[in-house]
């Protein structure tokens, strides 16, 4: 069967053609600038050449039109006949507490997602709109959601409520939800393999770290902790996201600059992290450069976010009473060497031991502990879309 999967944004869909039995790409893309003058298609069939389309999307619908035409075009095309693609697997930001797995969307589906517009509103409202895209195109095709927050549904009150007035909890939903759910789902269960151990008797943490960054706490292979919380802002020092402050810091900022809520939520989300400490860039690979050049405060922001990570990972060995692996993935997680070993080298009371020639390798999934290492630790590249059609084709199959 081959899987359709789709990652709709507010102006853009990404998507790949798997084929669900080899789990080959047989083609992937990326429309741009939907509704936006100077819309385009990328189209990358596997094994012909690379195909622009500039032609204008007025909305997804047309978006996806122009996807599946491409996927039977004569010449830049992998199948022959729409009817060979067998479902579409959608991402899902936010499922709220409505879904703790990958579900066939119903009419009810898509109404709890509607739900969830308010917790995600940058996002939902984007994957709604590709799936009645999908809906009127191929009304015959089954449709999967696929959530970023389902994976951590699985995580005890203790680790989900926040110490605030109970009635939040129950007026608003607030609550921790985690995201990046799926690459942590599926990275931890290709470590399982790795390990060559059932992940139904591991202790994982894996550390997707990239642009926005997570940690996660698996263990048995579900997810009892994660860093994100009620929102991505949680957590980590990222990009450009502040990850913890002491809340206080928020309304003390807003009196002392008479700052509006959405100025202050852009103050922690788009103007702090890497970016907010270095003033150089939220790139990782600038704030590297800088600071070798040295630039003291690039330096200091490299430090602070490998400090905050090492503690993260102390603090889910504790959550698990242990841990057998801990796995780097995502932009900054599978490429940097230099901030894989920054981690590492505050681990020590874990017996963590990297091996220098393996973790300087780039490209693929490896080990990259010494052999005298208590914990392994794994390079993953994560494959979320993978995920998804493993997911799409799990729910067909039954
Ligand atoms: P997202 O999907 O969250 O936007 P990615 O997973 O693509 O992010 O990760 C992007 C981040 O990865 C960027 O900040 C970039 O600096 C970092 N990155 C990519 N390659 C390298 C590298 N070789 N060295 C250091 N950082 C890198």
């Amino acid at each position: 069967m081959k899987i359709l999967v789709l990652n709709c944004g507010s102006s853009s869909l990404k998507y790949q053609l798997i084929d669900g039995d080899t789990e080959a790409v047989l083609a992937k893309g990326l429309c741009e600038r939907i509704g936006i003058e100077g819309s385009r298609l990328k189209h990358q069939p596997a094994g012909k050449e690379d195909y622009v389309c500039e032609e204008y999307m007025e909305d997804h619908t047309v978006a996806v039109q122009m996807v599946i035409d491409a996927l039977l075009d004569t010449e830049h095309g992998v199948i022959k006949s729409v009817k060979e693609i067998g479902a579409v697997g959608h991402r899902v930001v936010h499922g709220g507490e409505y879904f703790a797995s990958s579900v066939i969307i119903t009419e009810e589906v898509k109404e709890a997602i509607r739900k969830c517009c308010d917790l995600a509103p940058l996002h939902n409202p984007a994957n709604l709109i590709g799936i009645d895209a999908c809906e009127k195109i191929m009304p015959n095709v089954p449709q999967v959601g696929v959530f970023d927050t389902a994976f951590h549904q699985t995580m005890p009150e203790r680790a989900y409520l926040y110490a605030l007035p109970y009635e939040y909890y129950e007026k608003y939903k607030i609550r921790r939800y985690g995201f990046h759910g799926t690459s942590h789902k599926y990275v931890a269960q290709e470590c399982a393999k790795m390990m060559n151990r059932p992940i139904e008797e591991s202790k994982i943490i894996t550390c997707h770290l990239g642009n926005g960054g997570s940690i996660c706490a698996v263990r048995n292979g579900k997810s009892i902790d994660t860093s994100m919380g009620f929102t991505p802002l949680e957590g980590l020092v990222m990009g450009t996201r502040s990850g913890d402050v002491d809340a206080a810091v928020v309304t003390y900022l807003m009196q002392k600059e008479n700052l509006t809520p959405s100025e202050m939520d852009t103050i922690l989300n788009k103007k702090s992290g890497v970016l907010g400490i270095s003033g150089v860039s939220s790139d990782f690979r600038d704030v590297q450069s800088a600071g070798s050049e040295g630039n003291d405060r690039a330096n200091t922001a490299l430090d602070i976010f490998a400090y905050k990570v090492a503690k993260y990972i102390g603090e889910y060995a504790a959550a698990m009473n242990g841990v057998d692996a801990i796995v780097f993935t995502a932009g900054l997680g599978e490429n940097s060497g230099v901030i894989r070993r920054a981690i590492c080298d505050y681990l020590g009371f874990l017996g963590v031991h990297i091996d220098s020639y393996n973790n300087s390798l780039r490209g693929k999934a490896m080990e990259i502990s010494a052999p005298d290492s208590r914990i392994r630790v794994y390079v993953i590249p994560t494959n979320e879309e993978l995920m998804i059609a493993r997911d799409t084709k799990e729910l067909l199959d039954k």
